[in-house]
Parts: C-alpha cells; structure tokens; sequence
C-alpha cells in the first residue's frame, strides 16, 4: 500500500467545493455572486430574470432546477495573500437525480449548504445533508434570504440543532433582521460589517458592534469558543486560564472540529441584496479542506478488483474521474474530471477504464463562468476538462496505463421506466438520434434502443421525471419538439426454483452438418446475475465455452417470458457434448439458448417490478387523502414524520402506479404538497396484477 506522500505547496491552496440546497433556498442566487465578487462575470445575472451564469442550459432555467454537474473556478484571497483557487461543482438540486448527486459529492471535498432564513431546514436538504455525511463532506452552512420578512437566523440553527449530527456553531449572527438587514456581526473579529448598496456589495466596511447586540454577540462567541476549544489544547488553555484569545486560535480549532465533521460554522447573509458573500468565501479558505486533507480516493484494481487506494500526490500515478460530460457547441465533449493523483498535460495517453482502452489526451482546459482556458497540466487535487476522448462516459476512470483502476462499479443501474419517442417532424430525424446520442452519453443511466417489431424509437431512464427532462432537452437545447407514447415499466424476469435443461442443437443431414449439446443448472439468488463454467477441461474444446457464455448472454439481455432482462439467477454450465467434424461456436450458442430457455421455463419464472421510494410533504390537512391514494395505488406508508406543522410521509410505491403522481398530488391538495420519487428495489409482481399486465402468460 502506497505511502502518504508529504503534502505540496500548491495543493494547500485549492478548495474543491459544491453548493448544495433545497430548491429555492438560493442556491444560484449566491453561486452567482460569488462568481461576480471573485472578478469573474461583470453584470450580475438575476436568477429571475433567467440569466444565472451556472445554468447554462436553456431547460434549467425554466424549471429553476440544475440537474448539470458543470464545474468551476474562480478565485479568492484573504487580502494581499497569494490567492486560492477554488473549484465550484454544480451540485444537482434534485433528489430523483440521486446518481449525479451522489458522484459529484464524490469528487468534491467540502461542501456549503444554503438554507432559507424563512424555511430554515426543510425536508430536501435534509435529503442532501445525509448524503454529505455518508461521503463524509465537511460542510458550512449559510443561513440566506435574511432580508426576507419572517426570517429567522436563530430559529433555522436551532433546527440544525435538532436535525443534524454535526454541531451547528454560529461564527456571525445577523445585525438587523427583515427590511433592515444590514450586515452581520463577525463573533471571531467582535466587529459588524455593513454592505454599500450602491457598489452592488463589492464594498463592505467594519463597524463597531451596535450597544443593543453585544450580549447576545458574546454569548454566541463565548458558545463558539467552547465548541472550538474541544479540538484544540493550545485554544482550551487559553479559555480556561482567562488568556487572550487570538483569532486564528478560534479559526484552528473549528477548522480542526469540522474537517473531523463534528462542527459546522454557521453563517449569514443574503445573496439576493448582497451580503455576507465575501465572508462566505474567507470561510470557504478557513474552514474547508485542501484535497490533502481528506481520505484517500479508494477504487479498485480493473482486472483483479483488489482495492487500490490514491493520495493526493502529483507524484503518483495517474488517476482521475469522469464525473460529468457535456457537449461544447465550439469544442465538441468536454469530459469534466477530478485529478486524484499524479498529473496529465496535453498529448499524454491515458487509460480508459472501464474500456480499458488507451487514449490522447487533446486539450486540457480551465472551466470559468463564461470562458475556458487552455492550460499545460492538471495535477493530483485540480478538478477540470479535457477534450478529445470520444467513446467515455460519466463516471468513466482515466488511469495510469501503468498503474490501472477504476473508481466507479463497472455498471450502471439498469433503467426502470421507458417510453416511445419520435420527432414531430420527419426532417429532423437525422439530428435527432445525433442528440440522442449527446444526451446518452451525458447520462449513462439514460438508453435508447429501437424496437425491432415497431421499429419505434424507446428511451429509458430512472423515472418519470428523469425522461420528461430529457425529452425537454430535446425541444429547447436541440431545437426538436417530439412525440411521445405512455411510459412502460421495465420489469424483470427471475425464477423462484432450481431446474436442470439440456439443450441439443444437432442437424445431419448431408455436407457439414451442426452438432452442440449443452446442459445448463438455473438457481435463484437474491442479487445479480452469476454464471460458472463447469465443465472439466478437455471435455469440449474451450473455444466453445465463450459461445456457450454469448447464448446465456442473450438469454438473460432479452428475457423468455416477456422481454425483459433477467436478473437474480445463477447459472452452472454443467456439461457439453460436441462433434469433431460439424460442431461450430455458433451451434454451441444455439444449445446453450435452447438449453437456458428450457431451464427457465421448468424453474417457475415469475416477473418482478420496480419499486419506488416515495417521499411527501403535505399540510396535516391533507395527510389522510394522501396516505388513502398511496395505498390505492398499491403502496404503503413505512413512517411519518412532522416538521414545522407539514407531515412527512416515506413510503413505497409500485412505479407502475406513479405515473402522472405529481399532477395527482397536485390536484389532491390544491397544489400544496411536494413528492419526489425514487427507484429502490424490485419485488414480485402480485399474480393478480400479472394476470391483468400480461393475459397471455401462462401461470405457474
Ligand atoms: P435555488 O433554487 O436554490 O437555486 O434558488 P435561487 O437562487 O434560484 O433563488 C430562488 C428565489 O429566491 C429567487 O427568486 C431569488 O431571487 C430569491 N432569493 C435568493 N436569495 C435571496 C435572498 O437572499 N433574499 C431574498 N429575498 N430572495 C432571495
């Protein structure tokens, strides 16, 4: 296992952040100004107006929503200090994109969760605080919208309090509040700061802690101390025999108390009438780890799965993730990655993992708001894009050709619901599947196919909305307005007993005739597909074995019963038979197709149906005729939960019966739920839903 290196200079001046939020708490309101404060756009997009630099993509602004994972850098100091480069990654908002979610707090170190001064912790960044514990990101939080009437800085960390492992520890707290929101008062420096409206915010000045605010000024820093002092001796000596206590005493211990995830600093401000940004960003420095200062990155070895680890050290080998790909109209795919360990410049030859295959690097660029910039090299800890690999996709590894792994599980999860697509014009059927293919390649969850009866063109995604999106895409990024059908379900195929098949593929008659036989062993299990060769060497030549493998293959990708792919089986290849003279691959292929369908008929096949996890928030009101629908629709209520007088009801629901949920829930409670939809598990299909489903299939 390899050492950890020492740590570089340069590294120690990188932050690699996300800003994650609740939808409407403000998170592009104050991702944008910290582009415009740190220099890089010069005319403040307001999100109203549509205009926000990160959500580039046409759709998003409508929707309000960023589903993109676009990366990037601006830069920022602490006065005359040499500057920190800071790399933002646009984390999706949406909890039904809990893949993208999930790989770009993955690439990330550190994260800022915005919160609405009103709202406080409403139940989706719940959502996202979980997951940034389970990939341990040491977080801020800062409190937004604090010009707002009924705001409540106290009340929202409070929340916080209760809702959240970490401690959430207040370093500012507000000075005003609503209408008269002004600035925030500094616990650390024991100053306030005011804004200059008229400078847009670009200018802010230090004044004396107003006479009415200094109790409650020192308390909460007299709270910020103890909680700091925990993580550190020389601040814990200091505060317990009465010394004076600097302010980098207090920055050390919260840095050393939230990098370890037990603290969170809170801050405020409010990023509509700017304020408190640039305080943000002084925290982003203090608080939040360089790349060294986090756990190694760990993935596996390609070929033999042992795991591997990478440091952030630009000596090492290299390795990097593809975590977003996105389609320039001047450069052609950027493939965004993360450097993990060593460095790459232009020209270098990489490797492709899962594809193991070897590739050029063409150009290697910086991604800022509004330009890119070509640079020579990007090392271990730098988050980028690099032009010219065609064939990868999201969540693809790029490794060192000597040192190979791979950081993401080799598959995806395979698509739930599909639906029937085609251009409402003919003419744009060309440009069409082009940008079907764009979009697949973004979004490895996201397949098409034709369908070989209708010759119909069929998507597949994650859900409901997942597609709706993309078909969206469609229409307003690539100009192509379509039809659509009903989306379907994609069930599964599995059996529920153990059989045994022998499959004969044997024609003699005259010239070189065919000659296979296979015998096959299906048995259930609960997760994946397994298939072991068992037969003794030497029995058949072993250039069959692979085309015994292909037919199963084929078998499991296209189904038996009804088309559907197979999962959760075993199966043995027991025994073989073949013909010196006539016996071919493709007749192996054959017996073993013959041989597998025979099995799965005799193993008592069932289908199996997608399930979602369903999350509501509904007024009290409504909990009833809510909970009433979940349960006509076949699903069930596994908890409840009350925040701030809304019930929050988690439960499960076949995804056949979500179709059209959100229009459903709307017109239930007069538009004042939200809902959103996850897949988790596959469960037997009822028979009397079968039966309803498939009238043709015969039941076992
Ligand atoms: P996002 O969905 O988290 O990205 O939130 P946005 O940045 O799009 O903001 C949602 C709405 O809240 C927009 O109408 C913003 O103008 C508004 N907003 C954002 N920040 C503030 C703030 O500090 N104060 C007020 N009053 N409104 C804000």
């Amino acid at each position: 296992m390899p050492e950890k290196p020492k740590a570089e200079k340069y590294l120690e001046k990188i932050r690699n952040i996300g800003i994650a939020a609740h939808i409407d708490a403000g998170k592009t309101t104050t991702t944008e100004r910290i582009l415009f404060y740190t220099g890089k756009i010069h005319r403040m997009g307001e999100v109203d107006e549509g205009s926000a630099t990160m959500d580039w993509m046409e759709q998003e602004k409508e929707r309000g929503i960023t589903i993109t994972a676009a990366a990037t850098t601006v830069y920022w100091s602490r006065g005359a200090e040499e500057p920190y480069r800071i790399n933002i990654v646009d984390t999706p908002g949406h909890v039904d994109f809990t893949i993208e979610v999930e790989r770009s707090l993955k690439v990330l170190d550190g994260a800022i969760v915005v919160f609405c001064g009103v709202g406080g912790v409403e139940p989706q960044s719940e959502t996202v605080w979980h997951q940034a514990d389970k990939y341990q990101v040491p977080r801020l939080a800062f409190v937004n919208k604090l010009d707002r009437v009924g705001s409540d800085f106290f009340r929202a960390v409070r929340m916080m309090e209760e809702k959240f492992l970490q401690k959430p520890v207040p370093i500012q707290i507000p000075l005003g509040s609503e209408d008269d929101f002004r600035g925030i008062i500094d616990l650390i420096e024991e100053k306030g700061y005011i804004w200059i409206d008229e400078t847009l915010g670009v200018e802010f000045r230090p004044v004396p802690i107003p006479e009415e605010l200094k109790t409650l000024a020192n308390e909460y820093r007299e709270k910020l101390i103890e909680a700091a002092a925990d993580f550190d001796e020389e601040l814990l000596n200091k505060y317990l025999t009465g010394d004076i206590i600097l302010a980098e005493d207090i920055r050390r211990g919260l840095r050393k108390g939230t990098l370890a995830m037990k603290l969170v600093p809170v801050l405020c401000g409010s990023a509509l009438k700017n304020k408190g940004i640039q305080k943000l960003l002084d925290a982003v420095i203090d608080y939040l780890p360089a790349p060294t200062e986090v756990r190694p990155a760990i993935g596996f070895h390609p070929k033999n799965k042992s795991e591997e680890k990478r440091y952030a050290d630009p000596k090492g080998p290299f390795s990097a993730l593809i975590f977003k790909i996105a389609n320039d109209p001047h450069r052609g795919l950027l493939s965004y990655i993360r450097v993990y360990s060593g460095k790459i410049r232009q020209g270098d030859t990489v490797l492709v993992v899962p594809l193991m295959e070897k590739v050029r690097i063409q150009k290697l660029l910086l991604l800022h708001a509004n330009r890119k910039e070509e640079i020579e090299l990007l090392s271990a800890g730098e988050i980028g894009a690099v032009t010219g690999l065609k064939e990868v996709k999201t969540g693809y590894t790029l490794s060192s050709i000597t040192n190979p792994i791979a950081f993401e599980p080799m598959e995806f999860p395979e698509p739930v619901v599909y639906i029937a697509v085609e251009p409402k014009t003919k003419a744009d059927e060309s440009k069409f599947f082009q940008s079907l293919d764009i979009l697949a390649i973004e979004d490895p969850t996201f397949k098409i196919k034709i369908d070989p009866e209708t010759n119909q063109t069929i998507i597949s995604g994650m859900g409901e909305l997942h597609l709706d999106i993309l078909i969206d895409r469609l229409k307003r990024e690539f100009g192509i307005p379509c039809r659509v059908g009903k989306p379907q379900v994609s069930y599964r195929e599995t059996i529920t007993n153990e059989a045994v098949a022998e499959g004969r593929f044997i024609r003699q008659t005259g010239g070189k005739g065919h000659f296979a036989i296979v015998t096959l062993k299906l048995q259930p299990i609960a997760k994946g597909v397994e298939v072991y060769n068992e037969i003794d060497e030497g029995v058949i030549p072993k250039e069959f074995i692979p085309a015994i493998q292909q037919g199963i293959e084929e078998n499991i990708n296209a189904g038996v019963l009804a088309g559907y792919p197979i999962i959760n089986i075993r199966v043995h290849i027991l025994n073989g038979e073949f013909h010196e003279v006539d016996s071919s691959e493709m007749d192996f292929r054959i017996a073993a197709s013959i041989a597998f369908r025979d099995a799965f008929i005799k193993a008592e096949p069932t289908l199996m149906e997608p399930i979602m996890d369903l999350e509501v928030v509904t007024p009290e009101e409504y909990l009833g005729a809510v909970i009433a629908d979940i349960n006509a629709r076949r699903g069930k209520v596994l908890r409840l939960e009350t925040v701030k007088g809304h019930r929050i009801i988690y439960g499960q629901v076949p995804l056949a019966m979500t179709f059209g949920y959100a229009t459903a829930l709307r017109s239930l409670t007069q538009g004042r739920a939200s809902s959103s939809l996850q897949f988790s598990h596959y469960e037997k299909l009822p028979e009397e839903e079968k039966v309803k489903i498939f009238p043709s299939l015969p039941t076992f």
